[in-house]
């Protein structure tokens, strides 16, 4: 099959498009033709490499991918059931949850497989979506209607549950609540922007970028804040929900989360599932004790979420915000764009 791959770490440069064996279905999986993958940030993390990351290489990236079911590998073990499939069929449209749980630990076995004791994300510890093939248990699979945009699908699959999963399930928002997201561009904070407007809370976006706060409020958001024009843009959080507060921060900078806690009112819950600013910063305790604010990490989802979700997208009750696509053979240059922070929305490659 064709890849985009690398051999080792390293900047884009290291990226090479060539041939690499395509993968056995093993019992229990289903092997997908992808026709589009979906670039995520952590793409280019895992190419940089950090210590400790001990990857099979040649490695293949991405976590998002949407194509066609071509074979099913019979037979089916114990505990990966009939069921698990049931439906799928050749030629099916499907999308990929890169959030793998082994299916059969507690945690998975209740429902919590993005707690699973042997956890692994598509792409990152295991081989990914720049490819032409891939196989995955049948589990990982959402049947798309065979007219639903296929860019749509695989744009929404990691960024969309991520942000459910948080917003919905761990940070319990409700209708008519507050919520900040702090920056404009990033894929999750524009899932997050769609179903908190979906949820009928009102948003406030904070971010530097004039213009992606432009698109942030064609996308939903009802107050945009310039942090640029602040020294300290907790204030202008103050001054424009009438001295309240917010009643969640979404917050996946991680260095921000000072201004996130003086945002918040009392009471109020700080969402995060990432630290796009570094993992080690200072907070004041005492904002935490004395308004009685919770801190909430999240990572990716469950399956039942990812299902809740995918059905919102593919009815168009949500609506990913995509950027640009590129062939497959060019997707260090895809990844450049991502890094330089140049989209709004998702990024795509087409596999073809
Ligand atoms: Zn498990």
């Amino acid at each position: 099959m064709k890849t985009t791959l690398f051999r080792q770490h390293g900047g884009p440069e290291v990226l090479e498009y060539t041939d690499f064996p395509t993968p056995e279905p093993k019992p229990g999986e289903v092997l997908v033709r992808l026709r589009v993958a979906a670039l995520n940030r952590m793409d280019v993390m895992v190419r940089d490499g950090w210590p400790g990351l001990n990857l099979d290489l040649p490695h293949i990236n991405g976590a998002d991918g949407a194509g066609e079911v071509v074979a099913l590998a019979p037979p089916l073990p114990p505990g990966d059931g009939p069921e698990a499939r049931a439906g799928l069929q050749v030629g099916d449209h499907v999308v990929i949850n890169a959030n793998l749980g082994c299916g059969e630990c507690d945690y998975c076995l209740s429902g919590r497989d993005n707690m699973c004791r042997d956890w692994h994300l598509l792409g990152e510890t295991v081989r990914g979506t720049y490819a032409e093939y891939v196989s995955l248990p049948a589990r990982q699979l959402y049947k798309l209607p065979a007219d639903f945009d296929l860019h749509k699908a695989a744009a929404a699959a990691l960024v969309y549950q991520t942000a459910w999963h948080s917003l919905i399930t761990r940070g319990k928002l409700q209708k008519g609540e507050t919520v900040l997201i702090v920056g404009a561009g990033g894929g999750v904070n524009t899932a997050s922007i769609d179903i908190a407007k979906y949820s009928g809370a009102q948003v406030v976006v904070v971010g530097s970028d004039a213009q992606k706060l432009e698109k942030a409020k064609t996308f939903g958001a009802d107050i945009l804040i310039d942090r640029s024009k602040f020294e300290n843009w907790s204030k202008a959080v103050f001054l424009v929900t009438d001295k309240q507060g917010v009643d969640v921060v979404v917050d996946n900078v991680g260095t921000t989360f000072m201004h996130s806690l003086r945002a918040l009112k009392k009471g109020g819950r700080l969402l995060t599932v990432g630290n796009s600013g570094g993992p080690k910063f200072e907070i004041d305790n005492r904002y935490i004790f004395a308004k009685q604010l919770s801190i909430i990490g999240s990572t990716m989802s469950n399956l039942a979420d990812f299902k809740t979700v995918m059905d919102l997208i593919v009815t168009g009750v949500l609506e990913p915000a995509l950027d640009r696509s590129y062939p497959l053979k060019d997707a260090a240059a895809a990844q450049e764009r991502l890094w330089m922070g140049e989209n709004f929305g998702k990024i795509t490659l087409d596999i073809g």
